[in-house]
């Protein structure tokens, strides 16, 4: 079973009495585990495509399936998803270590199993050492860190990322980006990771799908997309 599957997809928003078209019928399929990487300018429709995945756009046309079940069926309370956003959305009162044990105390998770699951994502994301500071205390890339801890902790089956990395200088965003490959390779779950940057896409993806103003442009590995000159 495919993790996502796109069919004659449509998706729009009302605005007074006209709808705008912010995707216009996709067809394509994520399969399980993929690190697909959505690469389009600005307004081409990425986030609109992140929101269709979580359920959270109202006017569509065409069927989106996730893991098998409807759009129209699909409950994001009940799935195990992790969304990290262009701005990390830091819980401000609470700890780094707060921040992150904060799926697993929706879930009334022991203690005992919190401590351990907060400690091995601190590590992976070399955050351990600022888990007792508040998230203003902390560098734009920290912040983001803590925020793809907080989207590992329940280990998700899917994580969407919307331009984790564009707020953030260009040394820090290499290691980033080392830092996503990383963790597709230990957690093997399917990633989306949406992108305007052109090396995001060749280097971390294993199928990139270019957007141009909601419609599909190209499809294809880094390398044949290479090929046909959409990635230079
Ligand atoms: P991207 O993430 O690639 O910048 P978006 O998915 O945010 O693109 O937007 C796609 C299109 O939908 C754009 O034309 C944008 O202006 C429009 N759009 C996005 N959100 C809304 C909204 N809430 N209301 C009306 N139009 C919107
Ligand atoms: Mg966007």
């Amino acid at each position: 079973m495919n993790a996502i599957e796109f069919i004659d997809f449509s998706c729009y928003y009302k605005n007074k009495k006209e709808y705008i078209t912010a995707l216009d019928h996709l067809n394509f399929s994520v399969e399980q585990g993929e690190l697909f990487v959505i690469l389009g300018a600005s307004g081409s429709g990425k986030t609109t495509m992140l929101k269709s995945v979580l359920g959270l756009c109202s006017y569509l046309s065409g069927a989106l399936y996730i893991d098998g079940v409807s759009i129209d069926d699909f409950k994001l309370q009940n799935s195990n998803i992790g969304f990290i956003r262009q701005e990390p959305d830091l819980y401000p009162h609470l700890t780094v270590y707060e921040n992150i044990a904060f799926p697993l105390r929706t879930i009334h998770t022991p203690q005992s199993e919190v401590d351990k699951r907060v400690e091995e994502v601190a590590a992976l994301m070399d955050i351990s050492w600022l888990l007792t500071r508040k998230p203003k205390q902390l560098s734009g890339g920290q912040q983001q860190r803590v925020a793809i801890a907080r989207a590992l902790v329940k280990n998700p089956v899917m994580i969407l990322f919307d331009e984790p990395f564009s707020n953030i200088d260009p040394a820090l965003h290499t290691q980033l980006r080392l830092l996503v490959k990383k963790i597709h390779d230990l957690y093997r779950c399917t990633m989306l990771f949406v992108t305007h940057d052109k090396t995001d896409a060749f280097s971390l993806a294993d199928r990139v799908l270019i957007l141009e103003q909601g419609r599909m442009l190209a499809l294809g590995t880094p390398q044949t997309l290479m090929e046909k000159g959409f990635l230079e």
